[in-house]
């Protein structure tokens, strides 16, 4: 694709990265039959190639872009099933970053719109004060038909139960059983913490039992993707920065071996700090290594391996397993969960359409509620066509986002870690005891 940036334009880095990105379109229109929006609108200008174009007219003229472009930017899951797709390798993750970036600094968004974008990055972001909303919902869910049509969808996605703070968030240092193969640095993450803490607790208990001694970092704590993706770039920054420290203290004290994430969006944002802080000059070096560092939880269950297994009252379970676009797509890794079950003897069962985002990406389900429904109502189909008794997921706003149709939705670390000599998780204990409470009786940490 020909661009016309000027060369003075060309001296920002992000538009001169982004004209890289824009020259290597041939418009070819194969990402287009990808796209889940383009799928659902059958609107050029809502799938990735028409979305090219937008991008391609508004950073070129620079200043406000025109209120069509923002709605089909805003539009975007950014579920990067076009970078899949795409055979000429066009990083559309960037440019579109860009362009949110672009938008949020130079587009004026109505009132209420602007304080729900502000609210959803600060709350989200910040477990006490996502616990206190969801406790607050729960208060309103009754009177939901009194208030503003925008905040339905966040009251939907209220979860019935919300667990107190789990003990494995805390800084500690959780210690390998046996010897110790592996140092890792574990995400604590943000609104996961809150909405599922059995998925942290789970992932503690497997990777130490396969040898691995897990650190929580004293100030590690949210990624910045949620900022990131609402286009607050210096909110989301100031986060990536403090993980870095965090972890740069964490690995000259003992090393390192990796950092883990177990929630796909988080671990597609840790692999993306190197580029964005290439051009802090504080920053660029220790953000590539910590870059080069980051793992999916299911790359280092992968390299530590699972012990040979014998029985359990798991084996032969149906599960489908919903490959996460941030998984499959942001970090491409589509086999290692799957193999991963089924070696743990569960019967690993693919979902129809699995390329289609489920309606989550982030904040999408609750800023574009429509489109995220009748993706959420697709998947749930294509799931229940399976006829598994569950599904495992890799990403906590896909398993929030698909929670509630009785089919139990749990994360994929949560299954592994009941095969091999955890507790059953809650969804599939039918009254049991929860695993999450389970979990704190263990003394599976060290207090640093
Ligand atoms: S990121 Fe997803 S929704 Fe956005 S253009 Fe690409 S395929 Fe379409
Ligand atoms: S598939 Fe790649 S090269 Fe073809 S139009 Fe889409 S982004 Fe451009």
């Amino acid at each position: 694709m020909q661009t016309e940036f000027t060369l003075a334009q060309l001296t920002d880095p992000d538009i001169a990265a982004s004209e890289k990105i824009l020259r290597a379109c041939v418009h070819c229109g194969f990402c287009t039959a990808t796209c889940p929006t383009y799928l659902l609108l059958g609107d050029e200008l809502d799938g990735p190639r028409g979305r090219i174009y937008l991008l391609k007219n508004m950073l070129e003229q620079g200043g406000p872009p025109a209120p069509e472009t923002v709605t089909h930017i805003d539009r975007c899951l950014s579920c990067l099933a076009c970078m899949t797709t795409c055979p000429s390798g066009v990083h559309y993750m960037h440019l579109v970053d860009h362009g949110r970036r672009h938008i949020a600094a130079h587009y004026r968004r109505p009132w209420p719109e602007r304080q729900l974008r502000r609210w959803l990055g600060r709350v989200l972001s910040h477990p006490p004060s996502l616990r206190r909303a969801l406790r607050m919902a729960r208060l309103a869910k009754p009177f939901a038909g009194l208030l503003p049509a925008r905040l339905q969808p966040a009251l939907a996605l209220a979860p019935q139960r919300i667990a107190p703070p789990s003990p494995v968030d805390r800084p500690h240092v959780f210690p390998a059983a046996g010897e110790r193969r592996r140092r890792v640095a574990l995400l604590p993450g943000c609104a996961q913490q809150v909405l599922a803490p059995a998925i942290n607790e789970a992932t503690v208990r497997l990777l130490n039992r396969l040898g691995a001694e897990v650190v929580v970092a004293p100030e590690s704590g949210c990624c910045g993707a949620l900022e990131h993706h609402l286009g607050s770039e210096a909110a989301a920054l100031a986060r990536a920065r403090a993980n870095i420290d965090a972890w740069e203290r964490a690995r000259l004290e003992g090393g390192l071996d990796a950092v883990v994430a177990n929630a796909s969006g988080c671990g597609t944002m840790l692999k993306d700090y190197g580029f964005l802080l290439r051009t802090d000059a504080a920053y660029a070096d220790k953000a590539a290594l910590i870059a080069g560092l980051a793992r999916d939880v299911s790359e280092v269950v992968a390299e530590l391996g699972l012990p040979q297994l014998a029985g359990g009252t798991h084996r032969g379970r149906r599960v489908a397993y919903h490959s996460a676009c941030s998984l499959q797509h942001g970090q491409k890794i589509e086999r290692e969960p799957k193999a991963l079950l089924a070696a743990a003897g569960f019967h690993v069962v693919d979902v129809p359409e699995g390329h289609l985002c489920c309606g989550s990406a982030g904040t999408y389900n609750l800023l574009q509620p429509e489109l995220a429904a009748r993706l959420r109502e697709r998947k749930l189909a294509n799931l229940a066509a399976t006829g598994a008794a569950v599904v495992a997921a890799g990403n906590i706003g896909c398993i929030a986002q698909l929670a509630g149709s009785g089919q139990p939705v749990v994360h994929t670390v949560e299954l592994l870690d009941w095969a091999t000599g955890g507790p059953r998780p809650r969804e599939l204990s039918g009254g049991a005891a929860p695993a999450a409470e389970t979990a704190r009786k263990e003394p599976v940490q060290r207090g640093r």
